[in-house]
C-alpha cells in the first residue's frame, strides 16, 4: 500500500470488481476472471479478465464522450491527483 505524503491522507475509492451484483450499463460487457495457466502445469497462474471500459472504480477519457476527445492515455496524470470533489446526480433533468 502506498504511503500518504507527510500530513496527507490518500483514501482508496476503488471497488473491488465482482462477477456478480455492481454497476453495470445496459449493452457493456460484465467482468469475468477465469484462471487459464496454473502452477502444476504451465509454472505460474495466469487469469483472463475481461470487462468494459466503463466496469467498476474507473476514469472516463474524453474519448468516452465525444469522438474527438483525448484517450486516456492522453490525459495528464497529473489531473487525477489533489483535493476530493464529488458530483452528484440526482434525477433526470439538467438543472445547473
Ligand atoms: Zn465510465
Amino acid at each position: 500500500m502506498a504511503s500518504a505524503p507527510k500530513g496527507k491522507k490518500i483514501i482508496d475509492l476503488s471497488q473491488p470488481l465482482t462477477t456478480t451484483g455492481g454497476s453495470y450499463c445496459n449493452g457493456h460487457p460484465h467482468f469475468t476472471c477465469e484462471r487459464i495457466c496454473n502452477i502444476a502445469a504451465h509454472g505460474s497462474n495466469v487469469s483472463h479478465i475481461s470487462f468494459g471500459s466503463h466496469t467498476g472504480t474507473h476514469v472516463d477519457a474524453p474519448v468516452h464522450f465525444f469522438d474527438t476527445g483525448a484517450s486516456i492515455g492522453e490525459v495528464d496524470i497529473s489531473l487525477l491527483v489533489g483535493p476530493p470533489w464529488w458530483w452528484m446526480y440526482e434525477g433526470g433533468t439538467n438543472e445547473t
